[in-house]
């Protein structure tokens, strides 16, 4: 039995490599000095594996930017934008434009699309593929990275992300080809770089190829099978190990089973069951990597439970074909948990439960030594002490609430009484009486700018040395600023500005019950960005009201209507690290439960409109078809719970980052919010294709200008958007709004830019009067 590690987080324990990137960027440190951060991250990384006494320890799973962006850099498949820039820029500078654009020297290339990793929170780079698409071998990073660690005593097992997800995870140019038929130009590039790889004495490659996991039509299949049987042919010699992750592959089995391969990884965290089937059907030469440890989560493993299913497994094809893994690479977890020592807001007991990927990899090694025959005193130690923690942990007084758990089952008999109390036409008569709105009315997604001055001060705040009174009045006159500035310009729906708010759900974390959050537990988001998830571990509740304070404040400053402002539970649930002891569901419900007590509070607080925002929704959506509709069903209904027993007068909003919802969007009319703000200045072309084919029968604002970047956007080109958007939507249903929040941007340009959408919204009221 051996072990193996399929990836390992490279941003640095201390974050070294963020810091190292964006120094590089800002020309403040040498190209030397960027690599050798990352040669250093590479050799700690590996030196760590191999002391831990893993077998088989990935390469090639570091990067500066994204994996898949090292692919596309890697086969030459840089878009024809950069063509020009090329010549200019070398290597890593090259690959760095094409990850973040290039906007120096008279050039101004847009940098690729990101997108979310299946269901992560973690941002690739999308491949973008021509009609007449070439490959070509254009970086020797795997192989530097293999003679890297070979110089340093580990022989190692470059990763690789396999051909067809290579493919399938880009998107095509134009509409008149598919880029799966690229597979022809493709494989062999696959092929003459295995091929060197092989020659350079590499024996062992790890495929990732996580579209197996998803749904797959059958000249997919073919396609599929076809391009990995040739390829894994071609190299007899080479151990392959394809792994699968994120959900189950049992409806490729019988395909799967036939590859002229060596080890087979199936995601055990995530799809359990499919264990059996494998263990019936494969033949005699293929070896399963089980992936028990959860590369996904915090938690500890359950070490009991994990040698049992490895003793199963041991029985039906013996302890020679198992290789023990974690279900994914742990690129989703912080790095160290020794590293945490703050008991207020990570108890201890909450503490013994987790593990990161340090503490994951022990877990593998430690797995292996309790199924070996003998296994030592010592570790049999170690299975005691965590078959304690778990057994002890349902009865723990700090994770049970009895008041909650009741509460989320009542709910669950009552789901059809959550509905607003009238439907919308209803509903918006009521609300436009009170509120008085022009058509076509402006607002805001939430945050303005958080300064660097802001910023400090919170630093500062939380280092104690400034008071909390002295905190406290600061905010104030920076929300009192924000509602003058917006009544001056004349937005019609005023926001408070978030700048109380680190982030929109650490925010809500750090207040609630049942939340645990961390010093050090960075995740990689995108590049050098990363998030730090809060913790859900025990039942959630609210000891008091979060925000109603500060809006209340806010709404009294003005005589023009004031948003509450909340997360919601879905939101909160996908940004955080999820308790895997009960459903996502339940726990959602209970968040749900939570926002509706703020919603209900802001209400009697003479808050006239509240936003409750879901960004996250779509990207929770489960990787097979078959399991979208529940999750879609319970997400709307967590999402209504909040507004449950609202009065018809008060209107509630919804806010989502992107438009692509083609495939959710009988979801998002059933959230029935009265107005959503939603992202479209990006991708026109895909919001009108929606709303060509569903009538959106709420009112709804398409944002007018893209947050993302510092570009001012002219009265034309918003007026523009909002003709196209009135095409699809009666005009008396729009809403004039930017794409997101502005917490990103300076003061100068995003009083330019709201004072250009406020005149966007003036000239829509002169041209187009709503019925
Ligand atoms: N209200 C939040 C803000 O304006 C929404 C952010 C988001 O959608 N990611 O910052
Ligand atoms: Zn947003």
């Amino acid at each position: 039995m051996l072990t193996q590690n399929l990836g390992f987080p490279r941003i640095g324990a201390q974050r070294e490599l963020k810091r190292a990137c964006e120094k590089f960027w800002k020309g403040i440190s040498t190209l030397e000095e960027l690599q050798e951060t990352g040669r250093q991250e590479r050799l700690k990384n590996w030196k760590f594996q191999q002391d831990s006494g893993i077998d088989i320890i990935p390469s090639n799973d570091f990067s500066f930017y994204d994996q898949v962006a090292d692919h596309i850099f890697m086969f030459g498949a840089i878009p024809s934008r950069f063509n020009k820039l090329s010549s200019k820029l070398k290597n890593i500078d090259l690959y760095f434009a094409m990850c973040r654009g290039y906007q120096k020297d008279g050039f101004d290339v847009t940098p690729l699309e990101m997108t979310k990793w299946f269901d992560t929170n973690y941002h690739y780079l999308v491949p973008e593929f021509e009609k007449n698409q070439q490959f070509k071998l254009n970086s020797n990073k795997v192989i530097d990275e293999f003679n890297e660690a070979l110089k340093a005593g580990i022989k190692t097992k470059p990763v690789l992300l396999g051909p067809f997800s290579f493919l399938k995870l880009g998107k095509e140019k134009s509409t008149d080809f598919n880029r799966l038929d690229l597979i022809h130009a493709l494989l062999p590039v696959y092929i003459e770089l295995i091929g060197q790889m092989e020659n350079t004495g590499i024996d062992c490659i790890q495929i990732d190829e996580p579209c197996l996991s998803g749904d797959l039509s059958h000249p997919e299949q073919q396609l599929f099978r076809a391009v990995l049987t040739e390829l894994f042919g071609s190299f007899p010699s080479i151990k392959f190990i394809l792994t699968s992750y994120f959900d189950g592959i049992e409806k490729q089995i019988e395909w799967v089973k036939c590859l002229p391969l060596e080890v087979l990884h199936l995601d055990l965290v995530r799809a359990p069951k499919q264990l059996d089937l494998f263990l019936e059907k494969i033949p005699k030469f293929l070896t399963l990597s089980l992936g028990l440890v959860d590369g996904r989560n915090i938690w500890a493993n359950n070490l009991q439970e994990s040698l049992e299913i490895i003793q199963k497994t041991a029985e039906k094809i013996g302890t020679d074909r198992i290789i023990l893994a974690p279900s994914c690479s742990l690129l989703h977890v912080p790095y160290n948990l020794e590293n945490e020592n703050d008991e207020t807001n990570l108890p201890l007991f909450v503490k013994k439960k987790m593990a990161f990927a340090f503490q994951k990899i022990n877990e593998l090694v430690l797995l292996k030594e309790l199924a070996s025959d003998k296994p030592s005193e010592q570790v049999q130690k170690k299975l005691k002490n965590n078959t304690l923690v778990f057994k002890n942990w349902s009865e723990n007084p700090a994770i049970n609430n009895s008041k909650v758990r009741e509460q989320v089952s009542e709910v669950q008999n009552k789901w059809s009484e959550i509905d607003r109390k009238s439907d919308f036409n209803e509903r918006i008569r009521k609300q436009q009486k009170k509120l008085n709105l022009p058509p076509f009315p402006t607002t805001m997604i939430g945050s303005l700018p958080q300064t660097t001055e802001v910023r400090k001060m919170r630093r500062n705040f939380i280092n104690g040395d400034v008071s909390k009174k002295k905190y406290n009045e600061f905010i104030e006159a920076a929300i009192k600023n924000a509602v003058n500035w917006q009544e001056e310009v004349g937005i019609d729906v005023l926001v408070h500005g978030e700048f109380e708010r680190n982030d929109m759900v650490e925010f809500f974390g750090e207040q609630l019950e049942g939340f645990a959050r961390t010093q050090n537990g960075w995740v990689q988001s995108y590049g050098s960005r990363g998030v730090k998830p809060p913790i859900i571990f025990g039942d959630v509740f609210r000891k008091t009201p979060m925000t109603v304070d500060i809006s209340k404040l806010a709404q009294s400053f003005t005589a023009k209507p004031m948003k509450g402002m909340l997360t919601g539970p879905v939101t909160i649930l996908q940004w955080s690290f999820v308790r895997n002891d009960q459903s996502r569901k339940n726990t959602t419900i209970q968040l749900g439960l939570v926002i509706r007590d703020e919603v209900l509070n802001l209400e009697k607080a003479g808050l006239p409109i509240i936003q409750i925002d879901e960004p996250a929704l779509r990207e929770g959506l489960p990787i097979k078809k078959e399991n979208q509709t529940d999750y879609l069903n319970w997400a709307v209904k967590c999402f209504k719970l909040c507004s449950w027993g609202v009065k018809d007068e008060t209107q509630i909003h919804t806010h989502m980052c992107y438009a692509e919802f083609n495939d959710i969007i009988q979801s998002i009319v059933d959230m029935d919010a009265d107005v959503i703000s939603i992202e479209t200045s990006r991708s026109q072309m895909e919001l009108l294709d929606v709303f060509s084919k569903i009538r959106y029968p709420n009112q709804i604002g398409p944002g007018v200008f893209d947050i993302h970047s510092p570009r001012i956007p002219d009265v034309n080109e918003m007026t523009d958007l909002l003709f196209a958007a009135s095409k699809y939507l009666p005009a008396k249903n729009i809403w004039v709004n930017p794409d997101c929040g502005l917490k990103t941007r300076d003061w100068k340009e995003t009083k330019k830019t709201i004072k250009n959408m406020i005149h966007a919204a003036i000239r829509m009221r002169e041209a187009i009067s709503p019925q």
